[in-house]
């Protein structure tokens, strides 16, 4: 019997009912009107089920080095991944219901808050310190985007770990200022290495005998760069020392208000040429256990300071007990310290400002001697002008 189907007619026939299979497949996918599908393959037929198309993004998230979580929008974290638990420290178990609040760093927490708040209804990226238990603190890029699950307006938030980044750039930091300090410390070594050479010369062609006076001046003159020499090669020996941690302390009790006198007297005429005033307030018996000579390089450095950015103004110094510590208080009325070097002007090669011209040493050796001695050292801005140094040391004997 003939059916009038050609072989060819019969195969688009099969091809084009599988073709209307598929697009009634997909359309019915698209309208939400299939819960599962079932595949036919080489390992047998597969059910993929719309919920189970979750599972790789949960996959996705899981493995991801960010911190992924949903928040309230009071903060309450709702889900997160390993990632996350692992940056705010918390066992993944206990973390849901914990705010996020909990994990920042004590002075962000507002500011936290506020990012939160603008979260909720636009797309933020800030950076944020994490505080671990054990008071390690994380700096992170903190993403949040507002997003809604089943109509709940919720937070998708991406937590990136920037401590890496924070390395690099300190170590990038760190060789900036090693390099200027080279520059620095070969130009500061140059100028007086010239001067010396050039009286060295004039020494070569004078005759110590036909023109004595001229001779002594320039020994003198000599003699001073040579001394100066000398004192950069030693600060620049003291660094080094402090950095490999081979500055030893030869301690005994000694009255902090006569180093400070005794320093004082030692550098008046320094203090004429800068045509500053020394006024002196010593409270008796501030007796501190302490390296004599390290204690008095570090005064040195700070009393020099004074000197040096406070010309032709009077210096204050205070040396009094507070409590169980021994305080020395120098003032000066100079140019002061921009607030945000306060701190700063402590570290190795930092000066508040590029053309103060010193190494960025002298107090870093200060504030080094004196952690070694327990105590600290700071430094403030005066009312009225000019800088304040505090050096606080303990008592060793109590009145
Ligand atoms: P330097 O050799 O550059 O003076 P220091 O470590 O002694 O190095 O000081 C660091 C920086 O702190 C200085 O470069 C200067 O900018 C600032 N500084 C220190 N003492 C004072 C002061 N009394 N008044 C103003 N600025 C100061």
């Amino acid at each position: 019997m003939k059916t009038g189907r050609t072989p060819i007619k019969f195969e688009l026939d099969e091809l084009r009912r599988r073709l209307q299979e598929a697009e009634e497949t997909l359309d019915a996918i698209r309208s939400g009107e299939v819960d599962a599908l079932v595949v036919s393959g080489p390992e047998g037929e597969q059910v993929f089920t719309l919920r189970g198309a979750e599972h790789p993004y949960r996959v996705l998230v899981e493995s991801m080095n960010e911190g992924a979580a949903s928040l309230a929008p009071d903060g309450t974290i709702l889900y997160c991944n390993g990632a996350f638990a692992r940056m705010i420290d918390t066992p993944l178990d206990t973390v849901m219901g914990h705010k996020i609040g909990e994990f920042v760093e004590a002075g962000e927490t507002e500011a936290l808050a506020a990012l939160i708040e603008r979260g909720c209804s636009s797309a933020i990226r800030s950076e944020m310190s994490l505080r671990y238990r054990t008071g390690v603190i994380l700096p992170t890029q903190i993403s949040l985007n507002p997003v809604k699950m089943d109509g709940s307006p919720l937070i998708a938030v991406v937590l990136t770990d920037l401590s890496e980044r924070q390395r690099r750039e300190e170590a990038q930091e760190a060789i900036r200022l090693r390099d200027e300090f080279l520059s620095i410390a070969s130009h500061e070594l140059r100028t007086p290495l010239s001067t010396l050479m050039l009286q060295l010369a004039l020494l070569e062609r004078l005759d110590a005998n036909a023109d004595p006076s001229r001779f002594a001046q320039s020994v003198a003159k000599a003699r001073n760069q040579a001394d100066r020499m000398t004192e950069l090669t030693n600060r620049l020996l003291d660094v080094t020392r402090i950095a490999s941690g081979k500055l030893e302390l030869d301690v005994a009790n000694h009255d902090l208000g006569e180093i400070v006198a005794d320093l004082v007297e030692q550098m008046s005429e320094e203090a004429g040429k800068a045509r500053c005033e020394f006024r002196l307030k010593i409270e008796n018996s501030v007796i501190v256990r302490c390296d004599r000579f390290r204690i008095e390089q570090a005064i040195l450095n700070v009393l020099s300071n004074a000197l040096k950015y406070a010309p032709g103004h009077p210096v204050s110094l205070v040396v009094e007990r507070q409590g169980a510590d021994g305080v020395m208080m120098v003032e000066d009325r100079g140019v002061g310290i921009d607030p945000d070097a306060l701190t700063r002007i402590f570290n190795r090669f930092e000066r508040a400002a590029s053309q103060s011209g010193g190494l960025g040493l002298g107090l870093y050796i200060a504030r080094e001697i004196v952690t070694q001695h327990g105590g600290s050292i700071r430094a403030e801005r005066r009312e009225g002008g000019g800088s304040r140094f505090c050096i606080t040391m303990p008592l060793s004997i109590m009145p």
